[in-house]
């Protein structure tokens, strides 16, 4: 049986990505998650999953070496998937010392551990690896044409891209140092179920239910490239199994969407998912959206070319987005609860200083 250890695992795509793993694999394997609850950490988002016998919730700062160690030498770790990070990039902007110390140090810490607990005498013990999951934004910013290859040399711009970049650095140093077993995978925009309501596509969707204005940074034209999150996990699951040692794989399914567009999907959607006598329809409308003042040093676009994880690991995006995008609206229109707990509290002060002070 094999033994994953999945940091940020109470995460948006680390919750998808236990749940995904639990659906194909079942009982045979075993997941530690480690997570020390952020506000973007939610139990919530594993209901399925907790009463598992193979599935063990450890709550833990990654940055804290003692206890990294003792998941360590409690559980024979097969695999690391290294989710957890601080991921949004406005409060990069605004206080970007916590994204150094997790994303950077948390990940050295885990990388030290692994290397402490699968090395044997300078060799490491068949069948480990090292998954980081990093972000296509470590490759900083494209005009209107061109894609982020694996050969992009990497420029982020923002203290969240950078802390992720410096990340990746330390997981390829590991590698050509020690020859340890990893990959690191840089994927595009996700969306979909559990997201945590700062990021585009669940803010618009709860602004538009609660009538609340559409802020959209700049011209609205910055654009992304969209994967449903299942699809992501599909793409690291092959990375474990089939990726080469060493290498980095980009994922994306060629979906670029500017912001504004994304946003009027949404409007659109929602009137069309919402029944007539729902009194939540009247308000949702184009009238919503309002331009707000641009995000500091915003990347124009992200763009992946993902030939080389479709030429070597056969993986193709199977979600169309016309299709993941209304599943996700209905997640959450059918999930209100969910959404009022992770919009209590702490959130209302984030969002009155985002949006309200500016
Ligand atoms: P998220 O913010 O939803 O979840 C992060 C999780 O990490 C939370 O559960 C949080 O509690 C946990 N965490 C944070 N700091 C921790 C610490 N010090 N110790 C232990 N746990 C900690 O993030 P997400 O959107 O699910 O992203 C997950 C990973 O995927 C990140 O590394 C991110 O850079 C990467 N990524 C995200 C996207 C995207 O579109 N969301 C795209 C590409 C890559």
């Amino acid at each position: 049986m094999k033994t994953y250890l999945i940091t940020g695992g109470a995460g948006f795509i680390g919750s998808n990505f236990i749940q995904y793993m639990f659906r194909k694999y079942d009982k045979d394997i075993k997941i530690i998650n480690a997570d020390c609850l952020t506000y973007a950490g939610n139990l919530e988002n594993l209901k399925g999953v907790e009463d598992r016998r193979n599935y063990i919730f450890e709550r833990v700062d990654i940055t804290n070496r003692d206890d990294i160690d003792t998941i360590f030498s409690q559980h024979e770790i097969d695999c690391v998937v290294h989710f957890a990070a601080e991921s949004h990039v406005d409060r990069s902007i605004k206080s970007p010392e916590a994204f150094v110390k997790t994303n950077v140090l948390g990940t050295q810490i885990l990388l030290d551990i692994a290397k402490k607990y699968w090395e044997d005498k300078g060799e490491f013990k068949e069948g480990k690896k090292f998954i980081q999951i990093s972000t296509d934004e470590v490759y900083g910013s494209l005009e209107e044409n061109g894609y982020f290859t694996e050969n992009t040399p990497v420029d982020p711009h923002s203290p969240y891209s950078a802390s992720k970049a410096a990340a990746d650095m330390l997981v390829k140093a590991y590698y050509d140092t020690y020859k340890m077993p990893v990959n690191i995978t840089r994927c595009s925009n996700n969306y979909g179920a559990y997201q945590f309501p700062e990021k585009l596509i669940p803010l618009m969707i709860n602004n538009a239910l609660e009538g609340e204005d559409l802020p959209i940074y700049g011209d609205g034209k910055n654009i992304r490239d969209w994967l449903y999150v299942d699809d992501h996990c599909k793409a690291i699951d092959l990375v474990i199994k089939q990726g080469k040692i060493g290498e980095v794989y980009n994922i994306g399914g060629h979906n670029e969407k500017q912001n504004i567009d994304i946003v009027k999907i949404i409007i659109n959607a929602l009137r069309n998912l919402l029944s007539d006598d729902d009194y939540r329809k009247e308000h949702i409308n184009e009238n919503l959206i309002k331009y707000v003042k641009d995000r500091k040093g915003h990347d124009r676009r992200y763009a992946i070319d993902p030939t080389k994880i479709k030429n070597q690991l056969d993986w193709e995006p199977e979600t169309k987005f016309e299709e993941g995008i209304n599943y996700t609206i209905r997640w959450y229109l059918d999930n209100g609860e969910w959404m009022n707990n992770v919009t209590s509290g702490e959130y209302q002060k984030y969002y009155t200083e985002m949006y309200v002070e500016g």
